[in-house]
């Protein structure tokens, strides 16, 4: 130990040493959080249903699938779409961290690309922007559980891998505050991811964003601006307290 800082604070390329010293202890620290992250991903008993979906066939799947067309008792939404609800809000499971937790749920298909129905949570005003391909808003003026405020409502992954649209022809792309009811068909589920090239499954993507207080919605992928789905759906999904039982939760929240 001695010999090294000797050699690191010898005069000689004293300034690259340091920097390159500094680089690595840096690089050791990452991995080593790296590292306890993966541990702590892999002790999470959810975690051993999530690789039981991702290798299981379609027979192993379906045993985690949650179907709920109907209201839960006291709830006020209905679950947008059936399928296994994997990454929960506020999981900060990966590709999600404790810094950057998930905001909303996702909820992953037991079928191929456009096959997996997509229905409005609750009435509102559906929104989709002229350059959105999988997504589409809806504004609900009145949100069931704080009366007077208006929230919005994210749903999105609704086209496959290249782009190709999954959303029902009644909202083209530039779609504005069209109303529909709780229940109407938005779309399917897809796999779309941008230009990532990382694999997503068929999934759907469904959050409850913030307005801003000018009647627009607060920037949808920032944990901050979203809300806890459990208590509009009577599930608990929310990461801190899902315990891995799906359905209907007489106390939603923790
Ligand atoms: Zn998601």
């Amino acid at each position: 130990m001695l010999t090294f800082l000797r050699w690191l604070f010898a005069p000689r390329y004293r300034f690259l040493k340091l920097l390159l010293t500094a680089c690595a202890l840096l690089l050791f620290l990452w991995l080593t959080l790296q590292a306890l992250d993966l541990l702590r991903d892999l002790r999470d008993p959810r975690s051993q249903s999530f690789a039981q979906w991702l290798q299981g066939d379609r027979t192993e799947r379906e045993k985690l699938v949650t179907v709920r067309r109907d209201l839960c008792p006291g709830a006020t939404f209905i679950l947008p779409a059936d399928g296994f609800i994997g990454l929960l809000y506020g999981d900060p499971r990966g590709p999600y961290s404790q810094n950057s937790p998930h905001q909303g749920i996702d909820i992953f298909s037991n079928a191929d690309p456009g096959v997996v129905p997509v229905y409005a949570a609750f009435d509102g005003y559906v929104t989709r922007e002229a350059d959105w391909k999988s997504s589409l808003i809806m504004r609900v003026p009145d949100d069931p559980l704080q009366p007077g405020n208006q929230v919005w409502l994210y749903y999105t992954h609704m086209a496959d891998e290249e782009g190709n649209d999954f959303i029902e022809d009644a909202f083209p792309a530039g779609t504005q505050e069209q109303f529909v009811e709780q229940g109407t068909l938005l779309g399917y589920t897809g796999n779309y991811n941008g230009n990532s090239l990382r694999d997503v499954w068929v999934h759907l993507h469904f959050s409850v964003v913030q307005d801003d207080g000018n009647g627009r919605y607060l920037n949808e992928l920032d944990f901050n601006n979203t809300l806890d789905p459990s208590p509009y759906l009577g599930m608990a999904v929310n990461y801190a307290c899902n315990t891995g039982t799906d359905g209907c939760s007489a106390d939603p929240t923790c």
